[in-house]
C-alpha cells in the first residue's frame, strides 16, 4: 500500500468510516474503496452499514441517497461541486405540476435526481431495477422522471402501462452516437455489444445486452465471448478488466462523466482528516424522499 493508501486505511480507522466508489469513479478511488458498485448497490451498501461515517464517492445525489437511509451517520462527499447533469434537469416544483395533470398515474424517479425531487416521487428506480419497478406498478402507469432514455426503455418492456416521460437525460450516454458504435463494431466484428439503458434508443437498437453496469459486469463474467464493446462511462473499464482478466473491452472514448472524476485518493484523506463537506438535507426532505428510497431496495 503506497503512503496515501497508508494514511487512508489509518484514518478510515478513526473515524470507523466506509468508503463507497460508484463504477464510475476514477480507478485509483474505486481500488481504495469497501464498495464499488453501481447506483442501487451502494445504497444496500449504505443502507447496511454499521460505519459511523460514509465517504461516498460519486455525485451529489449518491451521497444524498445515503443520507435518506442513514440520516443518523455522517455523509461525507469528496467534492460538494460533483453534481450530476441530468439530476438538474427536474424540480420538485415541475414534479407536482406533472402529477397534477395526470391523475391516476404514479411518479417513478430514477434514483438520478435530488434529495428535494425524490420527495415527491412514488417510488424511485435504478437502471438495475427500472422495468421492475414499472412492472409492478399496481396502477396504470407512470410519470417517468427525469432521464427520457431509461423511461422509453422501461416502457417498451412494460407496454400494458401508460408512461408520460420527462425530457432529462444523461448527456454523457446521450452523446454515445450510431457512428461510434458502427465504429466499434467495425474495429471489433467479434465483439458483443453491451449497453446501459440510458443510451438513446437508436443506439440501443444496435446492443445484443442492454443493462445496469452490474448488470453488464455479470454477463461479462458469465459469458464465454472474450471481447465486448461497452456502451457507458469509461470508468467502468478498471472493474470490467480487474474481474474479467484476459478478456478485452472497447468503450466510447468521450463517454467521460467529468462530475465522477472529482473524487482523488487526496480529497478523500483530505475529507477524513477535517471531516466537513458533510451532507445535510432538511429533515422533511428525508421524511418525505425516505419511503421512495427504500421502496426501490426492497426495503419497505
Ligand atoms: S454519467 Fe450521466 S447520469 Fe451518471 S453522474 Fe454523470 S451525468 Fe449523471
Amino acid at each position: 500500500m503506497d503512503d496515501i493508501g497508508e494514511r487512508i486505511a489509518e484514518l478510515k480507522k478513526e473515524r470507523n468510516a466506509v468508503i463507497l466508489a460508484h463504477n464510475y469513479c476514477l480507478p485509483e478511488v474505486q481500488d481504495l474503496a469497501d464498495h464499488v458498485g453501481d447506483s442501487l448497490g451502494l445504497s444496500i451498501a449504505a443502507s447496511k452499514t454499521d460505519a459511523d461515517v460514509i465517504v461516498f464517492c460519486g455525485v451529489t445525489f449518491m451521497a444524498e441517497t445515503a443520507k435518506i437511509l442513514s440520516p443518523g451517520k455522517t455523509v461525507l462527499i469528496p467534492d460538494p461541486a460533483a453534481v450530476c447533469a441530468m439530476a438538474q434537469m427536474c424540480t420538485p416544483e415541475q414534479i407536482r405540476t406533472e402529477r397534477e395533470a395526470n391523475p391516476g398515474l404514479e411518479v417513478v424517479g430514477y434514483v438520478n435526481s435530488t434529495a428535494a425531487c425524490k420527495a415527491e416521487m412514488d417510488i424511485c428506480c435504478t437502471s438495475s431495477n427500472a422495468v421492475a419497478v414499472v412492472s409492478s406498478l399496481e396502477g396504470e402507469g407512470a410519470i417517468f422522471v427525469p432521464d427520457k432514455n431509461l423511461g422509453s426503455y422501461a416502457a417498451s418492456k412494460c407496454p400494458s402501462k401508460r408512461m408520460v416521460l420527462w425530457n432529462g437525460f444523461c448527456p454523457v450516454h446521450q452523446s454515445i452516437s450510431v457512428q461510434q458504435v458502427t465504429d466499434l463494431k467495425a474495429a471489433h466484428p467479434g465483439a458483443e455489444v453491451l449497453a446501459h439503458p440510458e443510451c438513446r434508443g437508436e443506439v440501443l437498437e444496435l446492443a445484443d445486452v442492454v443493462g445496469s453496469t452490474e448488470a453488464m459486469l455479470t454477463h461479462c463474467r458469465s459469458s464465454d465471448r472474450d471481447e465486448f464493446i461497452v456502451l457507458t462511462e469509461v470508468g467502468m473499464r478498471h472493474r470490467m478488466e480487474r474481474s474479467c482478466p484476459g478478456k478485452s473491452f472497447y468503450f466510447p472514448e468521450s463517454a467521460v462523466c467529468g462530475a465522477m472524476k472529482m473524487a482523488t485518493p487526496e480529497t478523500v484523506a483530505t475529507l477524513l482528516e477535517n471531516m466537513d463537506r458533510r451532507v445535510e438535507l432538511p429533515a422533511d426532505i428525508v421524511d418525505r424522499a425516505r419511503r421512495p428510497v427504500q421502496r426501490m431496495i426492497g426495503g419497505s
